[in-house]
């Protein structure tokens, strides 16, 4: 590999006590920038005095893609959010590749994780779930987020078969590496950090800079690193995604669907050019609909709204 290759710069915040490790991680897609943005805040009051830590670490890597957010993408060579490990120097292909390896060390002894990432469907902030109970369910609500999505690994379980499209899929080379599925969260589960992904909204939405940043602060104050501030106070609807389903041929979905659309069942959702419709099979919502998906991909995900404070 280019021995000249950028790094991420880090920031370490250290109150002198003991307590909770935080990593702040921004811009792991590269044109993800509310997160770069919120921390860069976030360390600006830290440095300025405006907050104070109560106790434990704070680390940050605004940039965690630099090569990625200079050229305005996604990434450079493969999706930085996938196949998180460390790799031996033989092993690695790609400039993500040295990125990961720079990354999960901070990610391997953090307490506790915030990744920030926005998307591109219009539509509001709202995290992923790893769990839907326990310490990491806690600090999810925690966020003040309304929006919560969870039940991704169980609805590929019950999706139709996929469509023989996968020469459109750009990953489907990289989808036969076992730890395709390991992101950010997933990697800092496996050593035992409570580990949550926030997409602070859409791409270019101003909003999703202050949504990160009171993300961030609600984040740290739950864990006693900083003063809390204000109460939590968002209502919250969980949904559970139920399944995937594929776009299987040209067509275009029924109108401009934001994310997190109520839709009901029997509406109709999407029509290919062949005829062909989608109706809704249940009354829920859309998740992450993409208008613009290539056959053979997620056009969209069903959900249904759960009820996740009623102890069971
Ligand atoms: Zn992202």
């Amino acid at each position: 590999m280019n021995k000249a290759i950028e790094y991420p710069t880090v920031f370490e915040f250290d109150s002198g006590k003991p307590g909770k490790e935080i990593l702040l991680l921004g811009a792991i897609h590269g044109y993800e920038t509310c997160g770069t943005e919120a921390i860069e805040a976030f360390m600006s009051k830290l440095n300025n005095g405006e907050i104070l830590l109560n106790e434990g670490r704070v680390t940050c890597v605004p940039v965690c893609n630099p090569e990625a957010y200079k050229q305005g993408k996604e990434f450079i060579d493969r999706n930085l959010n996938r196949m998180m490990r460390r790799r031996d120097p033989e092993d690695i292909n790609f400039y993500e590749d040295e990125l990961a390896n720079f990354l999960c060390p901070y990610m391997e002894r953090a307490d506790v994780l915030l990744d920030i990432h926005s998307y591109t469907t219009k539509g509001g902030p709202f995290v992923f779930l790893g769990a839907t109970d326990g310490a990491e369910f806690d600090y999810a609500n925690a966020l003040d987020v309304k929006h919560m999505v969870y039940g991704f690994a169980d609805a590929y379980q019950n999706a139709d078969p996929r469509p023989d499209l996968a020469k459109n899929d750009p990953d489907a080379a990289l989808k036969r590496d076992p730890s395709y599925s390991t992101g950010t969260t997933e990697y800092s589960r496996k050593f035992g950090a409570l580990a949550l992904t926030l997409e602070g909204g859409q791409h270019s939405d101003p909003r999703a800079i202050q949504v990160a940043t009171d993300a961030i602060e609600k984040a740290c104050a739950h864990f006693g690193i900083i003063q809390p501030d204000t109460p939590d106070n968002a209502e919250k609807l969980y949904l559970k995604v139920l399944k995937p389903v594929w776009k299987e041929g040209r067509g275009q979905l029924s109108q401009e669907f934001e994310n997190f659309a109520k839709i009901t069942q029997g509406q109709l959702l999407a029509q290919y050019e062949d005829g062909r419709q989608i109706i809704s099979e249940v009354d829920g919502y859309l998740v992450m609909p993409r208008a613009s998906a290539e056959p053979g991909m997620e056009w969209f995900y069903y959900a249904v709204p759960q009820d996740l404070t009623t102890p069971k």
